[in-house]
């Protein structure tokens, strides 16, 4: 099973505040990083991390050489990314002494990304190959629709959150997965349960508390636990245990094993600062599974 991952790619300034600013509020930041981020960039980074092969479908700017060349390093096949004259997207994040983070994104490239580029991409597609998306490029829906149409499994993670967004892409995907925040906007949105989707399997994620696997045709839920670690930063759990979630799926893990690593895999990463840089490798995360 071949991994797409149609996502974004960002350049993410990390600062770390004593605490996170209030509205009208200016804090001073007691350091700055800079790296490669973006949900999208980030689970192709943790696919790739996890040992599975991953093609990411997605667009920089004239600034984003590095970038490219960031997730090339990683293992990810980068032969669709797209060079637009749009400047690279961009993501401003605080990180307080809680490990609480806030973050402010300017899309620039990923939201320039046009369907025919997607559709070219995808053309070399088999049927049980998976396509993985966020929502912070254009042509989710066409690609989700192409893919599902293609027999490939949809995976989408819906953040940032949008309820207009999400409602369009559901009948085309075949696995949803949400934190619990998400979770809880989606069922004010549209007035309706996880099992009323349409969407014939949800992973809910709950940081430290874990996650859960709802299998609705099998009236199933598998509970995933998270592994207790002293977190210093939770930017990119998410991105992580999706990654490795599919990953383990295209190497043939069962559901509950893929489970288990993708939550091995994103308590070593909230231990470490950081998005695409705090993702552990597949064999740091099968020692600390040892
Ligand atoms: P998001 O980053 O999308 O908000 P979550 O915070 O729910 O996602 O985290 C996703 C997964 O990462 C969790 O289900 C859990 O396995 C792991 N995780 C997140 N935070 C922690 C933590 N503080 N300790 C251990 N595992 C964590």
């Amino acid at each position: 099973m071949q991994v797409f991952n149609l996502g974004s790619i960002n350049l993410d300034h990390v600062y770390r505040v004593g605490r996170l600013p209030a509205p009208g509020e200016t804090v001073a930041a007691r350091s700055l990083s800079t790296g490669l981020g973006g949900k999208g960039a980030n689970q192709s980074v943790a696919v790739a991390r996890a040992g599975a092969r991953v093609c990411h479908i997605g667009a920089v700017g004239p600034d984003g050489d590095w970038a490219v060349a960031r997730l090339e390093g990683f293992g990810v096949d980068c032969g669709y990314v797209a060079r637009l004259s749009t400047v690279t997207g961009h993501a401003v994040i605080m990180v307080d002494d809680g490990a609480e983070n806030s973050i402010l994104i300017h899309p620039g490239a990923n939201r320039a990304l046009g369907a025919d580029w997607v559709a070219e991409a995808l053309a070399a597609a088999q049927p049980g190959d998976a396509l993985l998306t966020q929502n912070e490029t254009s042509a989710g829906i066409e690609a989700a629709a192409l893919a599902r149409a293609r027999g490939m499994h949809v995976i989408h993670t819906a953040a940032p959150f949008d309820a207009a967004a999400l409602r369009d892409l559901l009948p085309h995907l075949t696995l949803l997965v949400l934190n619990a925040l998400e979770a809880e906007q989606m069922q004010a949105a549209l007035g309706c349960g996880l099992a009323d989707l349409g969407v014939p399997e949800v992973i809910v994620t709950r940081g430290a508390e874990g996650a859960d696997w709802h299998l609705f045709a099998q009236a199933e839920v598998i509970r995933v636990p998270a592994f207790p670690v002293r977190a210093v930063d939770t930017t990119g759990a998410g991105d992580t245990f999706a990654g490795y979630l599919v990953a383990g799926l295209a190497q043939g893990l069962t559901r509950a094993q893929a489970a288990r690593r993708a939550a091995a895999a994103s308590a070593i990463a909230v231990c470490r600062a950081g998005a695409a840089e705090a993702i552990p490798a597949g064999a740091e995360v099968d020692a600390f599974l040892a």
